[in-house]
């Protein structure tokens, strides 16, 4: 058997032909290391071995059984087959089922014993699995406790993707990979070798030894990401950005229907200050204030600004929807300023997107909106002067420079509703200067709070229609998609939780409509193509739809003042910050405005922290009880698929309760390395280099 290395194709591999090498490429595995850094989305906990008799309907765990009778295989119609036989453990009998796969019968002897995995089904005393995973038992040898779950694209299975990364574990030389962490840090944090890292976060033989492992590649992560901050913050501050004139500011605010708040005023000065000063390096400004707090306005001054001042300015938002909200609300505004504006999406039709991509070039359109779609590389602009990011937290940093290259170091102005603690900001974006919209435009009502649990279900039902009723409209918000996350551990996980089942949108929409069918639900979530997703939140906007059934997609910025009850299901599962972006969603108009928080959750820490939702509606006040009980999680990408979707970049492994003090760290790690070596030149940093170069590389892939 030959040996492998990190760099080795995975066309070494054998069952790696063309046809898979092209699929894993589609998912950015190329390599060895690409491969095994390829981590478990989820585990199955098999380990969570129930009793026959225990056993409840729904719910998904292994059963220990002996066979009981010979397989029995039946013709179904067309070329199906269904295999048939019972099996038992000492408290009772479970009908097993398998479709297609008439092999099983040569594997379930009678008197064999197995660990059988799946949803198990009962109607009365009656229980049964249909197509369960297993292996053989035997007693007294310990089996796995959790099962990998990957991340898959096109036809490959998890059979396979376990299959290939198991032999390339085998196959890898140890004494051949590169350990990216200075020693220093390893031994400081008493982290486990990679090599042992790497087996055990793919095949855990029990929760606490994969925390260990994954600890490390939480370093690796944390490390590389403060490596490649670190560098970025240097490149920003090569820019020199024009200085502007003043600009009549009068003319500005007398478009809009309202008298900017105090705070916008002043932030707007502060905007104006950094454009106009001749002895700065140009704007590099946060400006953070809460949801519905104004921040739009402020952005629009900047770019009007910009544009008097004869220079083009971008507004990049995370989503189409945002964008395309932007670009409704500003588009009014800026015809009244004599300001060309066009809005540039991934779904603009291709001869809108040549004509914009011209009127760019040539200057003939003085701002754009857009999503990342703004960054490819043919998006080139005239003179452009000032990028403006809003909702910045959602965007990976590098994206924003990235951005920021394009204006050949313009000004930069970043908008954040998560108000972030000035210390983490510092270390995030230390070149930024910070403003705060501390105000709120006067007659914001307060969303009234409450937190649920499942016997007021029906109670809730019945507001949805009342609300429905008075003409007003809802958001219901679950943490998944569909039913296929159920029984998954994820990383989140702690031993000995039982937590309330996860509420999928997809079969929540489908209840909801049947149990209230004169109402309109509809169903939104990421999987969706932007271009559908885009649909019903128009027809939402339009009022169309009373009941929005949907994943966390609607949390950023959108704006439809008339709805007025926002029900989030699984609260538990929600970050404060998030809750409270999307409770934002809600109390926009001028009718009393609710946030049902449900959750059956029985942790005192979880309902503690929902708690404190129902007692404040003031986002920094929330945003700091989050970063004590969580860490700043939520400040960075974070490793879900809605960042990567966003083009930001993903953490595989950093989950949300890793704390502050080891991002701070790892800053001052990477401190250390670059001031020895500040280009990353020096043959000991060559590893890390690349890694640091692919994460500036991959935003640039991941966004086109
Ligand atoms: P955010 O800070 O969340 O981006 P927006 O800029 O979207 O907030 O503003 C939220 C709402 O408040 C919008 O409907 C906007 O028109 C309105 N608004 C903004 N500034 C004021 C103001 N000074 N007075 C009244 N309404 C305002
Ligand atoms: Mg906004």
């Amino acid at each position: 058997m030959g040996s492998v290395n990190f760099d080795t194709s995975v066309r070494y591999l054998n069952g790696v032909g063309e046809k898979r090498a092209e699929t894993l490429a589609n998912m950015g595995i190329y390599t060895i290391r690409d491969l095994l850094y390829h981590f478990p989305r989820a585990y199955q906990h098999r380990g969570n071995v129930r009793f026959v008799a225990e056993a409840e309907d729904g719910e998904t765990a292994s059963l220990i059984m002996t066979v009981a009778s010979q397989p029995h295989t039946a013709m179904l119609k067309g070329r199906m087959t269904m295999t048939k036989f019972s099996a038992f453990d000492g408290t009772g009998k479970c009908n097993i089922t398998f479709f297609n796969q008439n092999y099983v019968s040569k594997i379930f002897t009678v008197g064999a014993t197995f660990r059988f995995y799946g949803k198990i089904q009962r109607k009365g005393k009656a229980v049964s699995m249909t197509s369960p995973a297993f292996e053989p038992y035997t007693e007294g040898i310990a089996l796995p406790e959790f099962f990998p779950v990957y991340p898959l694209s096109g036809n490959l299975t998890q059979n396979y993707m376990g299959k290939i990364i198991s032999s390339a574990l085998t196959m890898l030389n140890e004494a051949q990979i590169e350990d990216i962490l200075p020693e220093k840090l390893v031994k400081e944090n008493r982290l486990p070798s990679l090599g042992w890292a790497l087996n055990t976060i793919h095949n855990p033989m029990s929760y606490e030894l994969m925390e260990k492992a994954r600890k490390r590649f939480v370093w690796e992560e944390l490390y590389v990401f403060a490596l490649a901050i670190s560098l970025s913050k240097k490149k920003a501050k090569e820019g020199n950005a024009p200085v502007f004139a003043k600009s009549d500011m009068d003319r500005f605010y007398s478009v809009f229907p309202f008298s900017p708040t105090n705070a916008q005023r002043r932030v707007i000065g502060e905007i104006e200050a950094d454009m106009t000063d001749e002895r700065a390096l140009g704007m590099s400004r946060l400006v953070c204030g809460d949801v519905g707090s104004g921040k739009t306005m402020c952005a629009a001054a900047a770019m009007y600004m910009a544009v008097s001042n004869g220079y083009q300015a971008a507004l990049m938002a995370p989503t189409e929807i945002l964008a395309t909200q932007h670009y409704n609300d500003l588009g009014v505004i800026f015809a009244k300023l004599d300001i060309r504006c066009e809005l540039l999406c991934g779904s603009t039709p291709a001869a809108k997107k040549r004509i914009i991509k011209k009127g760019l070039l040539d200057g003939s359109i003085d701002c754009v909106i857009g999503t990342h779609a703004l960054l490819t590389d043919d998006v080139e602009f005239g003179n452009a002067a000032l990028i403006v990011t809003d909702e910045q937290h959602r965007f990976g940093v590098m994206q924003r420079s990235a951005l920021g290259d394009k204006t050949k170091g313009g000004h930069i102005l970043v908008m954040s509703a998560t108000p972030i603690p000035r210390t983490l900001a510092l270390i995030m974006y230390g070149d930024l200067s910070l403003s705060y919209i501390d105000e709120m435009p006067p007659g914001r009502k307060k969303v009234s709070t409450f937190l649920v649990d499942e016997s007021y279900r029906a109670r809730m039902n019945g507001f949805i229609e009342k609300q429905a009723g008075e003409g007003r409209q809802v958001y219901i918000v679950c943490p998944a998609i569909e039913g296929e996350d159920e029984g998954l551990v994820g990383f989140d996980y702690h031993p000995g939780d039982s937590r309330p089942k996860l509420k999928n949108a997809t079969e929540y929409a489908d209840t909801l409509q049947k149990l209230l069918p004169n109402l309109r639900v509809a169903l939104m979530h990421g999987k969706m193509k932007a271009s559908e997703k885009d649909k019903v939140m128009s027809s939402f906007a339009s009022g169309e739809i009373d009941v929005l059934v949907s994943t966390t997609v609607i949390e950023v910025g959108v704006n439809v003042p008339n709805a007025t009850l926002m029900i989030v299901e699984n609260a538990e599962r929600f970050g404060l910050s998030q809750l409270h972006q999307l409770r934002g969603r809600v109390g926009r108009g001028q009718h009393k405005s609710w946030c049902i928080l449900v959750s059956d959750s029985k942790g005192t820490e979880a309902l503690s922290r929902l708690e404190a939702m129902t007692e404040t509606n003031d986002g920094l006040e929330i945003a700091k009880k989050d970063l004590a009980i969580r860490g700043p999680g939520d400040f960075l990408p974070d490793k879900s698929g809605n960042t990567r979707q966003h083009g930001g970049v993903a953490f595989k492994a950093v989950s949300l309760c890793d704390n502050t003090a080891d991002l701070e760290a790892a800053f001052g790690y990477a401190g250390e390395v670059l001031s020895l070596d500040p280009k990353l030149d020096n043959p000991e940093n060559q590893a890390v280099a690349k890694y640091v170069e692919e994460y500036f590389g991959s935003i640039r892939s991941s966004v086109n």
